[in-house]
């Protein structure tokens, strides 16, 4: 078979695009499979150039960049970043509240009871107070500081992680700047033609603008919204879930800093849809997404500006997409990893964590072969779960509200909502359960976050709570609350950090 060497095995991996997604892959593969003799080229057009947005993350990247030896004084410096302790989420259950998720536990890690059990059953108390007042992480946030989480588990340190808020123009340069440096070979050029085998209908070689022809065994399609492979040549198909995500646009616009950067990404919710905020060292992005069947560009742009705190740097860019995610994200022996696998949009921050699970993913089932079928099955089973907890996570946010101060929030409060969340819900109302996930995203803090967050009180708690007296509870929130207070005072300023450890200056 041509472009499979003769023994048949993978030796040979193409990535086309030179986004973040591409050059994340690339550093991935090189990092792990590199040593092993992987040979690893990676196609970009900077003609074409990178979709430019995605500065917010969730703190699995930091376990990504730690595994592959990414420096992270370095990674900062380099891409103007800041760090992340959680999102505030403004106007989401009623217009004038505010929110923060945040990257950690409300109360102390416990084995048994979950926190807000104990909480609920006292949360009409005055004395006892709003569940934030017990997490550390949105305690921080609202006062601007931050220090590294404690890896000794006894202490109150050690109940939040963290991620980054950076620059995307920066990020994907800085990832090829390691993997070049660990063997990954670029070519400068459009792919304009593919190359697929008769017989089993595998991408063989790919034609580049200049003649060039590039052969390769897998091919890691990371061409961003094009979906170049995935799509346009293998017609993969796409499950579009705008019934239930209706955004389909976003305008951003970056501005000046109004003043030091906060550790923590805002999401403010408008008539139809929201806007980040993302504060970096030299600057603040802004976007507005929402939805064309709700609100125009001209509206949407105006409410982007209106909401801005500094100089805006740039005009408004408007972009399109389409929720939802491709049938298969690898077929045959095309991977898509990135915007041409799907996209939810990126109210929790989840693209790039998406794009390192694929990566991940795909170290884990590498293929040594071109007959790669179980790999494949498995590796859609576990993508498609991903995509399906973000997507219901996304949904939550628009459907436990109150508001109904227009067509849009009527429409997202009293929705069909998939199943599978509407399952998580009504577990949820009756005692304040949440089925938890055994790893990945989203675990129980979030999912309380949001729901009590948006003022979707249970109706009960844990019934093991009636164990414990009264009185001890209540000794027991009120020591933790003053230990969560005197902790946070305890820390450092975010900015000072920034100042000493990431290069701001
Ligand atoms: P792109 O950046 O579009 O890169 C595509 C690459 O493919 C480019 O290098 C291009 O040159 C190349 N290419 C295309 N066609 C060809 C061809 N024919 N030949 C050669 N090369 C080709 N994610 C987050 O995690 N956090 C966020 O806060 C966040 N905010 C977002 C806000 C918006 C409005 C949008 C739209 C996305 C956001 N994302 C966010 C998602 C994030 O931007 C993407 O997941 C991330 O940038 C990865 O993009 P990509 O590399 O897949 O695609």
């Amino acid at each position: 078979m041509s472009g499979i060497d003769s023994e048949g095995t993978v030796n040979r991996v193409v990535i086309v695009g030179g986004g973040t997604a591409g050059w994340m892959t690339a550093a991935g593969l090189a990092s792990m499979l590199g040593p092993t003799g992987l040979d690893i080229t990676l196609i970009e057009s900077e003609a074409i150039g990178v979709v430019g947005v995605g500065e917010a993350t969730l703190p699995h990247l930091k376990q990504f960049n730690d595994t592959i030896g990414v420096n992270e004084a370095e990674f900062m410096a380099a891409t103007s970043a800041t760090f992340k302790l959680g999102i505030e989420f403004v106007n989401w259950g009623r217009k004038g509240d505010s929110y923060i998720h945040p990257f950690g536990e409300f109360g102390l890690p416990n084995e048994g009871v979950a926190f807000h059990h104990y909480w609920r059953k006292f949360a009409d108390r005055p004395d006892v107070g709003p569940l934030d007042e017990y997490s550390l992480p949105v305690i921080a946030c609202r006062n601007g500081k931050f220090q590294p989480p404690s890896e000794d588990p006894r202490s109150v340190f050690s109940t939040y992680r963290y991620a980054y808020q950076f620059d995307a123009l920066q990020y994907g340069p800085f990832m090829r700047s390691l993997s070049e440096k660990r063997g990954v070979k670029r070519i400068e050029g459009k792919v304009t033609d593919v190359a697929l085998d008769a017989e089993s209908g595998h991408i063989t070689s790919l034609t580049l603008d200049d003649g060039q022809e590039i052969e390769g065994d897998l091919f890691v399609d990371c061409t961003g919204f094009f979906g170049l492979l995935i799509e346009k040549t293998l017609q993969t198909g796409y499950d579009d879930w705008s019934e239930w995500l209706p955004a389909d646009r976003a305008v951003a616009m970056p501005c000046e800093s109004a003043g030091p950067p906060v550790p923590y990404t805002r999401a403010t919710a408008h008539e139809a849809g929201w806007s980040w905020r993302i504060p970096l060292q030299h600057r603040t992005g802004n976007g507005h997404v929402y939805s064309s069947q709700f609100l125009d560009d001209d509206a949407a742009a105006e409410t982007l500006i209106a909401g801005l705190d500094g100089k805006p740097l740039a005009d408004p860019r408007f972009l399109r997409f389409v929720t939802g995610k491709r049938k298969k994200l690898w077929n045959r022996n095309v991977v898509a990893i990135g915007l041409s696998g799907g996209f939810l949009e990126p109210l929790e921050s989840t693209s790039i964590y998406l794009i390192q699970e694929g990566i991940t993913k795909l170290l884990e089932l590498f293929p040594r072969s071109h007959d790669n079928a179980v790999e494949e099955r498995e590796y859609n089973h576990w993508m498609d779960l991903q995509f399906e907890r973000v997507r219901d996570f996304l949904l939550l946010h628009y459907n436990a509200t109150e508001r109904d101060d227009s067509d849009f929030w009527n429409h997202m409060r009293t929705m069909n909502v998939p199943d599978s969340l509407r399952e998580r819900l009504s577990l949820f109302d009756a005692h304040g359960h949440v089925s938890a996930y055994e790893h990945g995203l989203f675990l129980v803090p979030s999912w309380i976050a949001v729901l009590i967050g948006q003022r979707a009180m249970p109706g009960g708690y844990d019934a093991r709570v009636d164990r414990i007296p009264d009185e001890q509870v209540l000794q027991h929130l009120a020591g933790l609350k003053g230990h969560m207070a005197k902790a946070a005072g305890s820390m450092g300023d975010h900015t000072g950090f920034l100042t000493s450890h990431a290069g701001m200056g």
